[in-house]
């Protein structure tokens, strides 16, 4: 990395140091041309990425939005509070290992659709009517189906 001092190039870490929670590397750098010396800090970048909506628009990741599709396909459905958490924490889980810094909205319908999928039939056909807006009959036909071959 380069110094800010003189703006050369070549500069070396002279010494590393985990931070006392283990949530950060402090680095000692040396600058190779003025030999002044600088620290950096090194840190996971773990947000949640953006959300792209269909219309083009972005906004922040809403845990909150994710929960209540999954209450709303669920409404009066015998799934336990626990089982959705831990659908919806699978969901988190997956966005951050995407590493990306957006993804579509889409993309997490899919996520919670599958979520769906194993905790129970009627949601997901529920859940993908109003996702895919089903403009007849046979396309909830289609659903059920398709939910029927995942046995
Ligand atoms: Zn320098």
């Amino acid at each position: 990395m380069k110094c800010p001092f003189c703006g050369c190039a070549d500069t070396q870490v002279v010494d590393s140091r985990v931070s006392d929670d283990g949530a950060s590397i402090r680095r000692r750098r040396r600058c190779a041309t003025c030999e002044k010396r600088f620290t950096t800090f090194e840190t996971a970048d773990v947000r949640m990425p953006q959300v792209v909506k269909s219309g083009g628009h972005r906004a922040e990741f809403d845990e909150q939005k994710v929960r209540t599709s999954f209450l709303r396909a669920l409404h009066k459905r015998p799934v336990s509070t626990p089982l959705v958490d831990e659908a919806i924490d699978r969901i988190c889980q997956r966005l951050l290992q995407l590493g990306e810094r957006e993804v579509q909205s889409r993309q997490i319908g899919e996520m919670v659709m599958n979520e769906l999928a194993r905790l129970d039939k009627v949601a997901y056909v529920r859940f993908a009517s109003v996702y895919k807006s089903f403009q007849d009959i046979a396309e909830f036909s289609d659903a059920i189906k398709e939910i029927q071959k995942r046995d």
